[in-house]
């Protein structure tokens, strides 16, 4: 099967999302990676290591402020330069927005979200992640082409070793592909941004109050984490919004998240139930965020966290 992967950079460097796709690609046929924008060399040469063997690189500038219908335009000229029977590509809010056009360019269907490797035993069978990850629903999808948006953490991503030829990739694109023009970005300094983060440590109303945040900082700083909070921490005003996470603040799928003192209500698990480990520490057992997490500390955090922190200290 002919598989084409949109990958997304950030400042220069390939997204580990971008990366998940292409080990999902190359578990279903032949890769070839597009990509877009101001790309270091060697970004594009380490797609070949997760097994992409061509790369389509288009480097005009104008793309890296990723506008939706230059993208949507890219895509699908490099799907049908390849024939390319799947278009995969990883979430994110460039290609939530994207994935429709390229579909509707190439007359084929979407299925959006997908949790893990797609079964082609017969036919082209999907699981896709709805109700805001409460449920999941199989999909069959008919035809001969598709496309494809991947959910963060689907499929791990793997180095199988190849090497990949990177070729300048050229598409006519008219003014009006550009008529959106990002005219500034103002981006954290010095914070790890909680979308795309490894580890997230994330608090809760159990903290009583933004003067204890200090410890949440700490550990997070010990682990080399992002830190996150619920939605009623951030309208206290204790922590900034664009920490807030669930399903009216950021969605995270880090491999660690852990929280402290968060109840675990449902809205809150909508942001953060595709994260690969869960840590809940919480005082009260019967916390429903015990149900959703991995493992479990039953404890007072303010117990809890410094012994952690010392615990990890000590180890490292
Ligand atoms: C439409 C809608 C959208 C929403 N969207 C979001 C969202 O995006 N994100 C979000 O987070 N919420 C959202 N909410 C709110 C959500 O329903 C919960 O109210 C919220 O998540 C609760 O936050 P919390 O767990 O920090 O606080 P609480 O519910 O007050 O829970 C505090 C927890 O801390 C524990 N605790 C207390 N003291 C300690 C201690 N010393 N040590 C350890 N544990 C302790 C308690 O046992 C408790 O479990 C939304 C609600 C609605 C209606």
């Amino acid at each position: 099967m002919s598989v084409l992967v949109f990958v997304e950079a950030d400042n220069g460097a390939i997204k580990k999302s971008s990366f998940e796709a292409v080990t999902c690609g190359a578990k279903l046929g032949d890769v070839t990676a597009v990509a877009m924008g101001d790309i270091n060399a060697g970004e594009l040469e380490a797609l070949g290591k997760y097994g992409a063997k061509k790369v389509l690189h288009a480097a005009d500038s104008r793309l890296n402020d990723g506008v939706i219908a230059a993208t949507a335009l890219l895509v699908a000229e490099a799907a049908k330069k390849e024939g390319a029977q799947t278009v995969l590509m990883a979430r994110s809010s460039l290609v939530d927005a994207v994935a429709a056009r390229v579909a509707v360019k190439l007359n084929v269907p979407v299925a959006s979200n997908v949790v893990e490797l797609p079964d082609t035993s017969a036919g082209f069978k999907v699981k896709r992640g709805v109700f805001t990850g409460k449920a999941f629903a199989e999909v069959s999808i008919p035809g001969d082409s598709r496309v494809i948006t991947l959910a963060k953490n689907a499929v791990a991503p793997e180095e199988v070793g190849g090497t990949a030829a990177v070729e300048a990739f050229e598409v006519n694109f008219s003014d009006a592909d550009f008529g959106v023009k990002r005219t500034s970005v103002h981006k954290q300094e010095g914070d790890i941004l909680l979308p795309e983060a490894d580890l997230v440590v994330s608090a809760g109303r159990g903290l009583k109050g933004p003067e204890n945040w200090g410890m949440i900082e700490e550990l997070a700083k010990t682990l080399g984490a992002a830190t996150a909070c619920s939605k009623p921490v951030s309208d206290m005003d204790w922590r900034p919004h664009h920490e807030h996470v669930g399903q009216t603040g950021i969605k995270v799928s880090p491999n660690l998240y852990i929280a402290v003192g968060i109840s675990g209500a449902i809205q809150h698990l909508a942001g953060v139930s595709s994260s690969r480990v869960i840590v809940a520490i919480n005082k009260d057992p019967e916390a429903p965020f015990f149900k959703a997490a991995d493992y479990g500390v039953v404890g007072d955090a303010f117990d809890v966290v410094p012994k952690l922190i010392e615990a990890l200290k000590a180890s490292n």
